[in-house]
């Protein structure tokens, strides 16, 4: 496809530090703007007939939870399996720099989404501003993480130098036991509206096809290692913890509604999200409303602001 993303950050590392570098405290997404979330809205709680088959590792359960606000009720106990049931993952990296879109994904930055073919590789030190991006080498092939260890030692905040300017992507393989690494989430069973939206996120929700959201990739920290942490074409990648998750909606999944979008994921406070397509105006700042027949719910924001949803507006279950 012909845009450009990056990959996340990805990467994250070897251990539970990871989970945060990649979920995104190194990104500060712009403050919100917009409509304030009306205080009145109100919604379904999520559909679990909904989630493609394939998509659960197991049976969803009901259990008492308590909110952010305080209050006590029901959530539902989520797994998904940690892979899209309906699509291929990757490609990820462009192997030489005369490789087409065709041949890897994508890398956004907050700024901008872009392909990531040879060209993007040849002229990162261009968009950048800075005369030590070289990621291919004389011949103009890509480097890449091409074992296990690269991704390992690329993937995390503190990146050896062996391992900058490295364009990093990851193998189902390189994930333990080879395995999808599965994602288990309680999401109340009653959306409830919250005082205030809650931004910086670092785990946004789940989708339909089986995968965990996170937050904003460290777009910061993965630049600053000279490396780009490649997404595929639907906004995703490899981290040797998490596994695959997402960091944008590229549209790759989902119901068409009515011809408003398609509803492809649940947020952690139980609202639906829909795809940036078809979304009406009027969205407060979390780019959510309240329709007719469908309740409040997301549109997912453009790829390029590096997040699939800028807040969340109702209250989330203590984990
Ligand atoms: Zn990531
Ligand atoms: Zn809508």
């Amino acid at each position: 496809m012909k845009l450009a993303f990056l990959r996340c950050a990805i990467l994250a590392l070897g251990g539970a530090a990871s989970i945060t570098a990649c979920a995104g405290d190194a990104v500060t997404p712009a403050a919100p703007t917009g409509r304030a979330a009306s205080p009145g809205f109100t919604a379904p709680g999520p559909d679990i007939s909904s989630f493609l088959s394939g998509a659960l590792a197991r049976e969803v359960t009901t259990e008492p939870c308590t909110l952010s606000g305080g209050a006590a009720t029901t959530c539902y106990r989520i797994t998904v399996v940690g892979l899209p049931v309906d699509h291929p993952v990757g490609p990820f990296c462009p192997p030489t720099t005369s490789s087409t879109a065709v041949e890897g994904g994508i890398w956004f930055d907050g700024d901008g989404l872009y392909d990531l073919d040879g060209e993007f590789i040849e002229g990162l030190a261009l968009l950048y501003g800075d005369d030590n991006w070289l990621l291919y080498d004389e011949d103009g092939n890509v480097n890449v993480t091409a074992a296990r260890e690269a991704f390992e030692g690329a993937a995390r905040p503190d990146v050896a130098p062996e391992y900058q300017n490295h364009c990093v992507e990851g193998r189902l393989a390189w994930l333990p036991g080879g395995q999808p690494v599965a994602t288990t989430v309680l999401i109340p069973t009653s959306p409830v509206a919250a005082a205030a939206p809650t931004s910086n996120a670092r785990f946004l929700g789940v989708t339909l096809n089986g995968v965990r959201i996170d937050g904003s990739a460290p777009v910061r920290d993965i630049l600053r290692a000279y490396t780009i942490a490649a997404f595929d074409d639907c906004g995703g990648h490899f981290n040797p913890v998490e596994g695959y998750h997402l960091h944008a909606s590229m549209g790759c999944s989902g119901i068409e509604v009515d011809g408003h979008g398609r509803h492809f994921a649940y947020a952690l406070d139980g609202y639906a999200v829909f795809t940036a397509h078809g979304a009406a105006s009027g969205l407060d700042q979390c780019g959510g409303h309240d329709s007719d027949g469908l309740g409040y719910h997301y549109h997912a924001a453009p790829a390029a602001e590096n997040l699939v949803v800028r807040c969340l507006t109702g209250e989330i279950a203590k984990q």
